[in-house]
């Protein structure tokens, strides 16, 4: 399916050759095969790449909204006729299950289409002067050259996310994917080719992340960084970029609790529950980490849990019947043990999983695992888990509930399940999240606000409130006669 060699440099239209000296692989998780080489681009690529983008943002920023959108309509199309294809791709790079893969990219698709209907809807404002001889407008324009830096556990949607907003609002953009899903980014960047995009509006360097990412902090042309990623790279990105107040925006890790209240129903919110954590194999900044039972309702619902988890079905994601996938690589693994003997050194016990794969399965697996007879102190309460392992704790009172659910430095997304109009509504007040599920744990969607609040983040994508993050606004005040 591959070359041995993939060209992954596209600075200004160009594919830049794969140099053999400076290349990197990349493998299967599911099966440590390697896939193909991809280039290994630094310095030089990235300035070249930030000049290709500070050319063509004069002309694709003084385009009309209509005429940007026209690109990403037919960037939406090709995506969506081609989501087999792409999907494919993606759990070979990835690993995830073949059928969530080509969930993914159609919904990268969905992205590229609502911010095709944004394009032209960057409105400005006209404020009532208190003085009759002013008038007062406000004018968005887009903020000039942008950088991307995107993760792996989706590397077809985060890159639409981020794109599509930003070049409906008129910017241009460098994207660094990640170094492990460089693929589905490749074959992105072709779609936008394909779809007409203008020589230097989408331009991408793989390679070494630090010297990209420096490269992107230090020149002056680019405005604004957009990263998704882990919260100490966030933090190292803010930090650095404050030297230029280069505006960053953020969408980093989560913790995220998972509350099931007494009347809750049961069947639903087992299934729901396990959707969320299970998920991209528990890869993915939403994910439940931390479920919270009500104690009157805990021995049917962590049966029935049980029960659904024994179902699933673990194995290559190109398998149509695999249910879970491999982690992305062995610290993901190690981490997710780590989190389970300290939790088990400290009293918990296995509900089910914890034991260790046959050696059929040759990459990075690790069995979905439930624990009970949690507490506060370990460290899968605390700290992000990034993998299946799936921690229960009872509770006996609401506020003390909330409380534990806000008792954490991140606030990306909660959920709650209830049947309960006043509760849902009191609940969902008091917690310190961006994002509330409630009966619900797929809140991600081109057309809401997603984003974290304290240390989760601090922008929003998806929504107008999406586009907004590539504008800027200047103030006109006119003086009369
Ligand atoms: P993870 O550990 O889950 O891969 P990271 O935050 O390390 O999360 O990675 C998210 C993205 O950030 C990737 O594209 C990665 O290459 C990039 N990245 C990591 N470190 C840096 C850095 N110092 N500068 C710029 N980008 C970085």
């Amino acid at each position: 399916m591959f070359q041995d060699k993939t060209r992954s440099i596209y600075i200004d239209g160009k594919w830049l050759d794969v140099n053999q000296e400076k290349t990197y692989a990349i493998y299967n998780p599911a099966t440590l095969e390697k896939l193909t080489t991809v280039a290994y681009g630094g310095v030089t690529e990235t300035e070249a790449a930030i000049e290709a983008a500070e050319k063509a943002f004069t002309s694709w920023s003084s385009l009309t909204g209509r005429e940007r959108s026209k690109v990403l309509y037919r960037a939406a199309e090709l995506m969506a006729q081609d989501a087999d294809r792409l999907g494919k791709i993606l759990t070979l790079e990835q690993g995830k299950p073949i059928k969530e893969a080509i969930g993914e990219v159609k919904g990268a698709a969905q992205f590229l289409l609502w911010y095709a209907e944004e394009a032209s809807r960057a409105y400005g404002e006209w404020i009532p002067s208190s003085v009759s001889t002013k008038r007062l407008l406000v004018i968005p324009k887009p903020i000039g050259v942008v950088g991307a830096i995107t993760p792996w556990n989706f590397p077809s949607s985060m890159i639409t996310r981020k794109l599509a907003p930003a070049l409906a609002a008129g910017c241009t953009v460098v994207l660094k994917p990640s170094p492990e899903t460089p693929l589905s980014a490749i074959e992105i960047v072709k779609i936008f080719e394909k779809a007409g995009m203008p020589n230097g509006v989408v331009n991408m360097v793989t390679g070494d992340a630090k010297a990209i990412g420096k490269t992107l902090l230090s020149h002056k042309a680019v405005k604004l960084i957009t990263f998704t990623g882990s919260t100490p790279v966030g933090k190292y990105l803010m930090r650095e970029a404050s030297d230029q107040l280069k505006r960053v925006s953020l969408e980093l890790g989560g913790h995220a609790p998972l509350i099931v209240f007494e009347d809750a129903d049961i069947d639903k919110a087992t299934s729901l529950a396990l959707k969320s954590k299970f998920r991209n194999n528990g890869q993915t900044c939403i994910c439940a980490n931390r479920l919270y039972v009500d104690e009157s309702i805990h021995e049917p619902f962590t049966a029935m849990l049980k029960d659904k988890v024994e179902q699933l079905v673990i194995g290559n994601g190109l398998d149509q019947h695999t249910d879970l996938g491999p982690l992305i690589n062995q610290a993901a693994c190690d981490k997710v043990q780590l989190q389970l003997d300290d939790a088990i050194q400290k009293g918990a016990k296995i509900v089910t999983g914890g034991y260790e794969l046959t050696d059929k399965l040759k990459g990075y697996f690790y069995p979905p695992t439930v624990i009970s007879q949690v507490t506060d102190d370990m460290l899968v309460m605390n700290e992000e888990t990034f993998g299946p392992l799936f921690p229960i704790q009872t509770f006996t009172d609401e506020t003390e509930v909330i409380h534990k659910a806000n008792d954490t430095d991140y606030g990306l997304a909660a959920y709650i399940f209830t049947e309960n109009t006043s509760r849902t509504l009191r609940v969902v007040e008091q917690l310190e999240y961006g994002i509330v599920g409630v009966n619900d744990v797929f809140p991600a969607t081109p057309e809401a606000p997603f984003g974290g609040i304290k240390q989760s983040g601090n922008s929003k994508e998806g929504g107008h409130h999406g586009m907004e993050e590539f504008l800027e606004y200047t103030f006109v005040s006119i003086g009369m006669d």
